[in-house]
């Protein structure tokens, strides 16, 4: 088992949802936190709650869309905390929708929050990584990143690029460079992430899914349990959802 005391772990999408309370499970935990999203205000609270709870969490406000941004994340981390065990390609959004509504704005959103965003997350921790030859990518997909419904076409192929690109980095990097790599995809999990649906022809359907919502704790855990595995061992990826999600 991989003791994650003193592990130095990136989160982004930190400030809600699953990726605050997979900072809350990690620090549990002992791991040394470097908390990342564009809500700095709280960032900071999170980072002051665990950091108050005997933990040990930074943070920066970082949008993964920017790949400068993202680079800085990845030294601040380095130059802080002295290195870089693992990160966890969590943020994201879903504003889904029906493609003839046209809301062209929202898929450049989703492309480029949920698919470069990871790419981006992965160049650049891989670097740190392949040097120690030694760390762990956690990329966040989705149920929708194996099934496709009305309204999900978009955030689907986001979420089956994230798929995708995990599996290509692990054949890539795992012999040559011992880097593990990890889908956790999760079904409904109570979050902010419905928030940003503006069509009203999807909306009523995922209320109903949501009703079954599973809460983001279970997917903290799930995380949790990938990252102790022996460095040895990869979770190749792990479907979380809810009992009655069918
Ligand atoms: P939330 O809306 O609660 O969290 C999304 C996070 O992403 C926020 O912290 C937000 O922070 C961050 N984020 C969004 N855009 C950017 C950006 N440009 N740069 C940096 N951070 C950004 O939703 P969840 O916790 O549910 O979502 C986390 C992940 O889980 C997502 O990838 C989502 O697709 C995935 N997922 C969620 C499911 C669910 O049912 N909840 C199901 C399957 C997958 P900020 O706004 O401060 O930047």
């Amino acid at each position: 088992m991989t003791n994650l005391q003193d592990q130095v772990v990136i989160i982004t999408g930190a400030s809600s949802g699953i990726g605050e309370e997979t900072a809350k499970e990690l620090s549990s935990k002992g791991a040394k936190l470097v908390l990342a999203a564009r809500r700095e205000d709280r960032l900071q609270e999170l980072a002051n709650k665990v950091n108050d709870d005997g933990g040990h969490a930074i943070y920066k406000a970082t949008d993964v869309t920017n790949y400068d941004e993202m680079e800085e994340l990845a030294e601040f981390a380095q130059n802080e905390l002295g290195q870089i065990d693992a990160i966890v390609n969590n943020a994201g959004l879903m504003p889904l929708s029906l493609l003839n509504k046209q809301k062209v704005k929202e898929w450049d959103q989703m492309i480029d929050v949920n698919i470069k965003g990871v790419l981006y997350g992965i160049s650049a921790v891989l670097p740190h990584m392949r040097e120690r030859k030694q760390g762990h990518i956690i990329n966040i997909s989705s149920v929708a990143g194996h099934v496709v419904f009305p309204g999900s076409a978009v955030y689907s192929g986001t979420k089956f690029a994230v798929r995708a690109i995990t599996d290509g980095l692990r054949m890539e990097e795992s012999a040559e460079s011992k880097i593990r790599a990890t889908i956790i995809s999760p079904g409904a999990v109570s979050t902010e992430l419905t928030s940003t649906i503006t069509d009203e022809d999807v909306k009523g359907g995922v209320d109903e899914l949501y009703e079954q919502a599973i809460t983001p704790d279970s997917i903290a855990r799930t995380i949790r349990y990938a990252l102790e595995e022996p460095a040895e061992v990869t979770i190749n990826e792990i479907v979380v959802r809810p009992t009655d999600q069918t």
